[in-house]
């Protein structure tokens, strides 16, 4: 089955074709469709419900849409649905294609926020949308639950992996392979429920 995928962050695509496959993963971009999203809801659910509509109403074929961020209970959540914005002055941005600050700015920043401050706990949300026909949809949203590290390690993964520590590793997602990473993570977790459904589906 053909995938259409409602972003343009290439990070996104790769950990969830792995977990598609041998179902193909495509972004707008592969189809030569510009497509941007501007999110204005309140919640993970309603920016992954209102990305995969906008994209559906484009191709008219099964879309896959993800909305995901990071949340600092000790900063009151911060920076939750505006994680790919955080730290801009700007924060409706259009969705992956953050204004200004670069991930290690972001994190930068982040680190900054935390400073002296000792509860570190932290937690990834996923919320992620299989629309298949306009009144036909499942959701799965999924969490990781972490510490956000003193200072940046590894280099693999995307955004806030490098200072997302996962205690019990002794290591942050960035220093995971990718496999690990989808293993536990919250897109990971939330593209299994997904991927569980469309096998079972009869299109
Ligand atoms: P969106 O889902 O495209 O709106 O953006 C989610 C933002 O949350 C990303 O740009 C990252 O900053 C952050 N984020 C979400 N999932 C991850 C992850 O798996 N690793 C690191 N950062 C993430």
């Amino acid at each position: 089955m053909k995938i259409i995928l409602a972003t343009g962050n290439l990070h996104k695509k790769r950990e969830l074709s792995k977990i598609f496959a041998p179902h193909t993963v495509l972004t707008p971009d592969d189809l030569g469709l510009s497509f941007s999203f501007k999110e204005r809801g309140k919640s993970y659910l309603e920016n992954a419900l209102g990305k995969a509509h906008a994209l559906f109403s484009l191709v008219r074929e099964p879309v896959l849409a993800d909305d995901s961020g990071l949340s600092v209970p000790a900063l009151g959540g911060e920076p939750g649905i505006y994680s790919a914005r955080y730290g801009n002055s700007n924060i409706t941005g259009q969705s992956g294609r953050g204004v200004g600050f670069s991930d290690k700015q972001r994190n930068e920043y982040l680190l900054s926020r935390l400073k002296g401050k000792e509860k570190r706990e932290a937690f990834y949300v996923c919320c992620m949308v299989l629309l298949i026909g306009e009144y036909r949809f499942f959701i799965a949203q999924e969490t990781l639950h972490g510490l956000i590290a003193e200072k940046p390690e590894g280099t693999g993964g995307f955004g806030y992996d490098p200072i997302f520590l996962l205690p019990d590793r002794g290591k942050t997602v960035a220093s995971l392979s990718e496999e690990e990473k989808n293993l536990i993570s919250h897109r990971g977790k939330a593209g299994m429920h997904i991927r569980t459904i469309i096998d079972k589906l009869d299109i």
